[in-house]
């Protein structure tokens, strides 16, 4: 993982920190947020955004009264967007949060073939999103920054909704300056799971596993549109 660069100033070097350390995330004994997202994983089979995005506020609502903090809004948009660089060539949008209306969107294609993503992409996409939104409401940060812990909170919430065991890599900061807010999530990628299981057709087994091979170059994308938040990592998460 690629972590934001730490913030000149003290108040946000101190959340920062905070973030950092904060390496673990409480989860439920039950299996409440397990049946929640296999209820996304078999929206996504039927392709239908309308079914996905139903699915999505039926976890975030379990989720967000497990630990105490608003429901945010979701939008379940079709073909991830492409940003030019500077440098030429383009990076995906997978997903972003909007710190000040508290509102996650997550795209459920890909950009070029338009294909419908992998669950284990798009349901990671949306714990991240929803780590970014536990960072708003539930620590009382005033950013979200990709640190070490936040990755941790993050494949926490993920393993233990798709019961899989974690696997966490070291981080590496971005250089001063950087400010270019890189969440590198190769921590997912070990726990894909077989492209072939029972109750996904055909088709979509297919797509899922073209998708994975998209996978050994993925990355989460986000973006905080908020000025305050947007001056300072630049706007989005890219690879
Ligand atoms: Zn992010």
């Amino acid at each position: 993982m690629v972590t934001d660069s730490i913030p000149k100033s003290r108040l946000l070097q101190a959340e920062y920190q905070k973030s950092d350390v904060t390496r673990d995330l409480q989860v439920p004994s039950d299996d409440r947020f397990l049946k929640a997202a296999r209820s996304i994983e078999e929206a996504l089979a039927t392709e239908e955004a309308a079914l996905v995005r139903e699915a999505c506020i039926a976890f975030l609502a379990e989720a967000a009264e497990y630990y105490g903090v608003s429901v945010p809004q979701v939008r379940v948009l079709r073909a991830r967007p492409i940003r030019a660089r500077e440098s030429g060539g383009g990076t995906e949008l997978f997903g972003d949060y909007h710190f000040e209306q508290k509102l996650i969107r997550v795209w459920m294609r890909t950009a070029i073939q338009k294909r419908v993503t992998s669950f284990g992409t798009f349901f990671a996409t949306l714990c991240h999103e929803f780590c970014h939104h536990l960072d708003r409401d539930r620590f009382g940060f005033t950013e979200t920054p990709h640190t070490r812990g936040f990755f941790e909170r993050t494949a926490a919430l993920y393993h233990h909704a798709r019961a899989t065991p974690a696997s966490v890599s070291s981080g590496r900061r971005q250089g001063a300056g950087g400010g270019g807010s890189i969440g590198l999530a190769r921590i997912w990628e070990s726990s894909m799971k077989p492209l072939r299981r029972p109750g996904i057709g055909e088709e979509t087994a297919r797509l899922m596993a073209a998708d994975r091979l998209e996978s050994a170059e993925w990355v989460f994308h986000c973006r905080f549109p908020c000025a305050a938040v947007g001056r300072r990592w630049g706007g989005g998460c890219r690879r």
